[in-house]
């Protein structure tokens, strides 16, 4: 298997895995940037990621066209995906998804979303909040269109995630992996903080040390991530798509 065809195998396991870890459910999606062409990326026909198959997956250039001529419809979001590559030569993965337990933190103005367990902190310190409203006005609140998506990833600048207010969360990731977990992750800690304030008293949030030693020299291929790789990746009926570490460059 090429290096690519491992690449777009990685992403139809990951599609599957954001499903099943009810990331994503009938919205929701996750790209990631052509290896050999930085301008250009992978992600789905507009389908649910829990159908994807290889035959699903759509090359686009950075203002988010098809390039190979296909004319199934697009996911009316892809501009997230394009306006985040665009912007972040060092994301390789985006995600954009709607998980209900981040949304709090993006409507309750003066509560920022912070790591607060040991697998939050790979969303950073910061968490920004966009609000498509403060340059656009009344819009449908979804990112249809590059000015939009660029306006989305301004408000990222340098952070991991940033959380969209009264719509979802777009997160990103150097690898596939990298991006799967920082998906998985994001919820799970916005869970931990929202029932720690509802138990009352002072909220204890990770150190800057302590959210830096737990980025520190990361590998997409350690054993401690591949283990959770695989673990998400049978638990979702994909364990023979995946390939072995060592198969990787
Ligand atoms: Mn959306």
């Amino acid at each position: 298997m090429s290096a690519l065809d491992t690449l777009l195998n990685d992403l139809i396991i990951a599609n599957k895995v954001l499903a099943k870890e009810e990331i994503v459910d009938a919205y929701g999606h996750i790209s990631v940037r052509h290896p050999d062409k930085p301008n250009h990326f992978f992600l789905a026909r507009s389908l649910a990621p829990e159908l994807i198959t290889r035959d699903d997956i759509v090359e686009h250039d950075l203002e988010c066209n098809s390039v190979n001529g296909d004319s199934r419809p697009l996911y009316l979001e892809r501009f997230i995906h394009g306006a985040i590559f665009e912007a972040r030569p060092d994301v390789n993965v985006v995600v954009h998804a709607h998980a209900e337990d981040i949304l709090p933190f993006g409507i309750a103005n003066g509560t920022p979303l912070r790591p607060v367990i040991h697998s939050g902190s790979f969303i950073g310190a910061n968490v920004p909040v966009w609000d498509i409203a403060d340059t656009f006005g009344d819009t449908n609140v979804l990112v249809a269109n590059m000015a939009q998506g660029r306006d989305l990833a301004k408000t990222l600048a340098g952070n991991n995630v940033a959380l969209m207010r009264g719509h979802g969360f777009a997160s990103t990731g150097r690898s596939i992996i990298e991006g799967v977990r920082m998906a998985v992750f994001l919820p799970r800690n916005a869970r931990a903080l929202m029932k720690a304030k509802m138990l009352g008293g002072d909220i204890k949030y990770l150190s800057q040390g302590e959210i830096d030693g737990r980025n520190k020299g990361y590998s997409p291929y350690s054993p401690e991530t591949w283990r959770t790789w695989e673990y998400w990746a049978n638990k979702c009926g994909c364990g023979h798509m995946l390939s072995k570490p060592d198969d990787k460059k």
